[in-house]
């Protein structure tokens, strides 16, 4: 009898199943224990790898999508890249309209997995025709048989973490999650997964981080849309200037708000402390956890998970940048982040 080779029959059976991590020094003298969801394990180091799969195939099986067609999203870079890496495996076009917020490097990514890149003003508001969103839907109207994905308002992205992440969560914390915490930029990951663990335990917490400059908090307070909240941030893929539809707003209990500096430095702490390499919202989400904890949200008893969303790589001209950090005024001096780390020898 031949043996079997043991091989993945292509890079898109290796999505979804990522680890969960302890959390041990970034946490140290918080109550509870606290977990952390790797989405950098995705093949396309994101949790965006998720809803791509899902949304393409959902369309496929409902014959909105054939041989051949274009794919188009808006993307701040993750789903973009995501969805240029299932439409070179299933053989679709992928257009891609994304903010000049994202870093190069993004950009670079997107071009080399076979995307066309539309790079649009980022501080426009959303119905202005040369944002992100007006520029992919005209895309849309004028390339015969496109499909739209619109992460931002599609119940699939919900659907996509309803059917995988929330299951996950739940089966590896074998339901003893007491904290759910996630970023919210469309709201699908921390929506859908609420959704699953809610559905299992309505007692599991569900705590959203925004950002300053974002309308999110405001309106899950109030359910006032208040443009007064919109202002400029650096954080890339967290945070809204538009309530997305994607959101359900109705299973989050809370959204704490953090800054562009604190998250630069949890990020580059996550490296230091845990040895894990993860990108801007990682940190905004762990420095998101150490706000709750000193509010006293946790308790000795606390099971807290976190999903951490993409890879460190992707921000090496940023969080990851000495210069990058001086220039925002995140500090002083060269010398105290970690520049006596590198040694020239001469
Ligand atoms: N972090 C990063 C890096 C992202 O790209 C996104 C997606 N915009 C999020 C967090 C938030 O995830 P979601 O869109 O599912 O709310």
């Amino acid at each position: 009898m031949k043996e079997q080779i043991e091989a993945y029959n292509n890079v898109l059976e290796l999505i979804g199943d990522t680890p969960l991590i302890k959390l041990n020094k970034i946490i140290d003298g918080l109550p509870g224990n606290y977990y952390a969801k790797i989405e950098s394990f995705n093949p396309g180091h994101s949790t965006k790898d998720r809803i791509a799969l899902h949304i393409i195939e959902e369309a496929e099986r409902k014959g909105i999508l054939k041989p051949g067609d274009t794919i188009i999203e808006t993307t701040s870079g993750n789903t973009g890249f995501s969805i240029a890496m299932v439409s070179v495996i299933k053989g679709y076009d992928c257009i891609l309209a994304v903010s000049s917020k994202s870093s190069k490097d993004k950009i670079a990514m997107l071009k080399s997995m076979g995307a066309k890149v539309y790079v649009c003003p980022a501080n426009v508001s959303a119905d202005d025709e040369r944002s992100y969103y007006q520029v992919a839907k005209r895309l849309h109207e004028e390339i015969k048989g496109s499909v739209y994905i619109n992460q931002y308002f599609n119940e699939l992205n919900i659907d996509a973490h309803y059917n995988s992440t929330g299951p996950e969560v739940w089966n590896q914390t074998k339901g003893k999650i007491t904290h759910f915490v996630a970023c919210s930029g469309t709201g699908g990951t921390i929506s859908g997964t609420a959704r699953y663990l809610k559905e299992q335990n309505k007692d599991v917490r569900v705590l959203g981080i925004d950002a300053f400059g974002s309308v999110l908090k405001k309106y899950h307070e109030t359910r006032e849309f208040d443009s007064e909240e919109i202002y400029p941030y650096r954080i890339e893929g967290l945070g809204k200037n538009l309530i997305p539809t994607a959101t359900d707003f109705d299973v989050i209990d809370k959204f704490e708000k953090v800054s562009d500096e604190e998250s630069a430095h949890t990020a580059r702490e996550l490296a230091r402390k845990e040895g894990l390499f993860l990108g801007y919202t990682s940190g905004a989400a762990v420095q998101g956890i150490k706000q709750m904890a000193a509010q006293g949200e946790f308790n000795e008893d606390s099971i807290v998970v976190v999903i951490l969303p993409d890879h460190g790589s992707r921000y090496m001209s940023k969080v990851f940048s000495d210069d990058w950090m001086l220039e925002q005024g995140f500090v002083d001096s060269k010398n105290e982040i970690d520049a006596t780390r590198v040694q020239f020898v001469k």
